[in-house]
């Protein structure tokens, strides 16, 4: 039996009605850019993450470079940040003429250290952005309450994590601003890219409003430097739709992860642990395996897809050896780098898909366990 590793369209055959009648409703009322689908759902999703004040945007990569110019980073800057994520954590810090700061994950969570965040900073640090990663939330309290002693803005990045609570609070609720992804594959996914900036702060908020259309206060008045980043109203519509399906979608993936657990037991997988106080919405059901790359091909020959959430991490890109990264400098991420293997984790699979999902594994571990 093959499983493959994604499929959105199974998600899609569920909710097509209603989708299909979103669309072209925004197609009849001849409103694409920003309009009343876009103000619902930025009113409907601010709600559901229990903040005051989100913002669409074109996507989460912008999300992430509109916080930062919304507090006002300058080349030179420093941001302190994981370097086990998705290169746009990094990205939008260099674009900005910023320096990334990284400081190394716990093993646990593959989330930054809280422990040594302290270490790194310095007189130029900017932001701290702790990133949610595979949809497990990072240890907010320790890094709140760090941000807060030196007067330092958290913008946590939420791309991987929306509806995920840490000690009974949402996911972007606890930062000083929070980005989110609607990326396709995303738990909640748009069908195109798309962005959202959250934020408690209302004059942080009106900014970030106008960042996102040209630094524009009045019609063709501009008193901000922005860029072009809002969220077209079809993928509003689109967002809207899925929005009230979202919790049901995760409680899924708990469900999948909660059977891969169980037949995983044993066979010599090291399966996610949940840390006290945190609901995972498993964005990535991600397991460690010895002898990685070779476990990944055996499950690809018998049709199970998995994927590799990352295979190098951020220091060790030759994109950003310029910040004089080297090998062994974080210990951590680089053993997750090495051993990390995501699994199907979609809510719409069958229990006989994660069954044999789960037995492909232990068969592509079994020879492995014999041998040590
Ligand atoms: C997906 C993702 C982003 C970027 O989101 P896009 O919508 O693809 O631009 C940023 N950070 C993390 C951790 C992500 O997973």
């Amino acid at each position: 039996m093959a499983v493959p590793v994604l499929d959105l369209l199974r998600q899609y055959a569920t909710i097509k009605s209603d989708i299909d009648a979103a669309v072209s409703g925004v197609i009849s009322s001849g409103r694409f850019i920003l309009g009343p689908e876009v103000q619902a759902f930025e009113k409907e999703i601010a709600t559901y993450l229990e903040v005051e004040h989100a913002i669409g945007c074109a996507s989460g990569t912008d999300a992430l470079q509109i916080a930062l110019m919304a507090i006002g980073l300058r080349p030179g800057d420093e941001v302190i940040t994981s370097p086990f994520t998705f290169v746009a954590t990094a990205e939008t810090i260099a674009l900005l003429g910023g320096v990334p700061v990284f400081v190394d994950i716990d093993p646990a969570t593959f989330a930054i250290d809280a422990a040594q965040i302290e270490r790194a900073i310095t007189p130029r640090t900017r932001a701290i952005i702790p990133v949610h990663l595979y949809g497990h939330p990072c240890d907010m309290d320790a890094i709140m309450a760090i941000g807060r002693a030196h007067r330092i803005p958290v913008i946590e990045d939420a791309a991987q994590a929306v509806g995920a609570t840490y000690r009974g609070r949402k996911v972007c609720s606890m930062g000083d601003i929070s980005c989110v992804s609607f990326y396709p594959t995303k738990n909640l996914g748009a069908y195109g890219d798309g962005g959202l900036i959250v934020t408690n702060d209302a004059e942080r908020a009106a900014l970030i409003r106008r960042i996102c259309n040209h630094g524009q206060y009045e019609t063709y008045k501009y008193n901000a430097v922005g860029v072009n980043s809002r969220l077209d109203a079809i993928q509003a519509a689109v967002l809207r739709v899925k929005l009230r399906h979202l919790d049901a979608w995760n409680e899924g993936r708990r469900s999948v992860a909660a059977r891969y657990d169980a037949l995983l037991t044993g066979s010599g997988a090291a399966t996610p642990p949940v840390a006290e106080g945190c609901t995972h919405i498993y964005h990535q059901y991600t397991v460690r395996v010895p002898n990685r790359d070779a476990v990944a091909r055996a499950l690809h020959a018998r049709g199970v897809g998995s994927m590799i959430y990352y295979p190098v991490p951020l220091h060790l890109q030759p994109a950003y050896a310029a910040l004089g990264g080297r090998v062994g400098q974080f210990p951590a991420a680089e053993e997750a780098a090495r051993e990390v293997l995501s699994l199907p984790v979609y809510p719409e699979l069958t229990a006989a898909e994660i069954d044999e999902v789960a037995t492909a594994l232990r068969d592509a571990l079994e020879p492995i366990a014999v041998q040590s």
